[in-house]
């Protein structure tokens, strides 16, 4: 589907004619409560596909944030060809109350359960509106996310393989055009992420992560933008530069078995064997140490890097080479 940019870009009560920008936001109703969406909509006046970008999705992650409302205040409708519809903030209970990846509403990390429930807990109706209200209607989609507030990560673009040749391999270069080294597969679109269930329905879905540790980093934020901008490029049909990527697909996601104190023995891009010792959670009762192994041979994309951790709580994750 190609958007006809002589149609009025919408959302709930928001709309923006060809050659216009409208900022603000849309109330999303999630049964007892409403949450409001920040959106900005960009519909150029010349034709194009429909660009969707999500950031917020989780809490304390914040690069992504910044980088659009870079993107919203520099695109000039007169000047972008086809629709931009960016969310800033997808999630704004988690955003704005937790700061954590799961929803203070209830628990939920929402990027679990896409396309959602319009009758379920508030994370499953907000994943169902934004899948309904912001998604369903992309030519393209890129879900932004960082490392959050106590979380070490390695820049990468995830997204999955579908079967569709024609449409995994404009996803793989919408990925390789992003300018991330390292390109992490998932080998079907199965699951609740956003981009999963995108590309259920067709859709060129990437996942990208930048930053880290929640930081405030402009330069990372302006890296982010400049990417987005060569993506639309891209799926205008201009010759842009795809950067040769390394592919990788997730071998292992480790969780705490135990509760205490952590203490890591890797940093992002950190390269592991099966059975190495990584890192150590301590019992502060009694200063006892747990030796936590590798579950894989790879590379540690991402992990926790907060002192305090419980079982359960995710460690690292690892990618083996494709
Ligand atoms: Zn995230």
């Amino acid at each position: 589907m190609t958007s006809d940019t002589a149609t009025t870009l919408t959302v709930g009560a928001l709309s923006a004619g060809p050659g216009t920008k409208v900022r603000g936001s849309v109330r999303a109703e999630l049964g007892t409560l409403t949450t409001d969406v920040p959106v900005a909509l960009i519909n150029g006046s010349r034709p194009g596909p429909r660009v969707v970008i999500t950031a917020g999705v989780h809490g304390g992650e914040f690069t992504g944030i910044d980088a659009l409302h870079r993107l919203a205040g520099r695109l000039d409708p007169e000047q972008v060809r086809g629709q931009v519809l960016l969310c800033l903030v997808a999630n704004p209970p988690a955003v704005y109350n937790g700061r954590l990846g799961t929803s203070p509403l209830d628990g939920i990390n929402i990027n679990r359960v896409f396309p959602g429930d319009p009758e379920g807990s508030p994370t499953e109706r907000l994943a169902a509106w934004l899948f309904e209200n912001i998604i369903e209607g992309a030519d393209a989609f890129v879900d932004l996310h960082a490392g959050r507030i106590d979380e070490f990560l390695r820049n990468f673009v995830g997204y999955r393989l579908t079967g569709d040749q024609e449409l995994d391999a404009k996803t793989a270069t919408m990925a390789s055009v992003v300018g991330h080294e390292d390109v992490i597969l998932g080998l079907n679109p199965d699951g609740g992420n956003s981009h999963a269930a995108a590309a259920r329905l067709g859709i060129p879905a990437i996942l990208v992560e930048t930053g880290q540790l929640g930081e405030r980093d402009p330069q990372a934020a302006e890296r982010v933008v400049a990417a987005l901008l060569r993506v639309i490029d891209f799926l205008n049909g201009d010759d842009v530069e795809s950067r040769p990527v390394t592919e990788w697909v997730w071998a292992a996601f480790l969780a705490s078995e135990a509760i205490g104190l952590w203490y890591p023995e890797f940093v992002p891009g950190t390269d592991v064997t099966e059975g190495q010792v990584i890192g150590r959670v301590v019992d502060p009762a009694d200063g006892r140490e747990h030796e936590v192994l590798a579950p894989a041979t790879g590379r540690v994309f991402y992990g926790m890097r907060g002192l305090t951790v419980l079982p359960g709580t995710d460690l690292a994750a690892i990618a083996a080479p494709r």
